[in-house]
């Protein structure tokens, strides 16, 4: 999903938790706010620092949308013949993880309540664009999928 619409939706989502529920308070809602866009996606920028070794903004965002843009060319049988990226916050397995920190550090509850917002807004986008939703529900399904498959970017 493109960073604007998390970033709208993001927003609407953690201002109305704040005015419905008393707990989550202002700094509750900012780091709901924080997680359900920025902290999860940093994963992206990470995987084209490990790919291309910069640290560019531009130059990740012009990646980004360029490899999109080949992708979104390609038919649904092409498509499932490659490799589905790994993004190393999307997923059932750094959400247990989360929730194992959340009941050390009572801080990261908001963390999670951001972040399986954002997974869910990526579910649906995946889902209405008729990509393969499994891609960023599972690291361990990526993994087993990528067996044998081509390699994309
Ligand atoms: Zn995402």
């Amino acid at each position: 999903m493109h960073p604007k619409k998390h970033i709208i939706y993001g927003t609407v989502f953690s201002v109305a938790l704040y005015f419905l529920i008393n707990d989550i308070g202002f700094v509750g809602a900012l780091i709901i706010w924080f997680s359900s866009w920025f902290l999860i996606d940093l994963d992206h920028i990470m995987r084209y620092t490990l790919k291309t070794g910069s640290f560019s903004l531009v130059g990740f965002w012009k990646w980004s949308v360029e490899l999109g843009k080949i992708w979104n060319k390609k038919s649904q049988p092409e498509k499932k013949a490659y490799k589905i990226p790994i993004y190393i916050f999307h997923g059932i397995e750094p959400l247990i993880i989360l929730f194992v920190l959340a009941y050390l550090f009572p801080v990261v509850w908001f963390v999670l309540i951001g972040v399986m917002f954002h997974m869910i807004c990526d579910l649906i986008d995946l889902y209405q664009r008729k990509e393969n939703v499994l891609g960023k529900l599972s690291i361990i399904y990526v993994l087993i999928h990528n067996i044998n498959k081509k390699h994309y970017h």
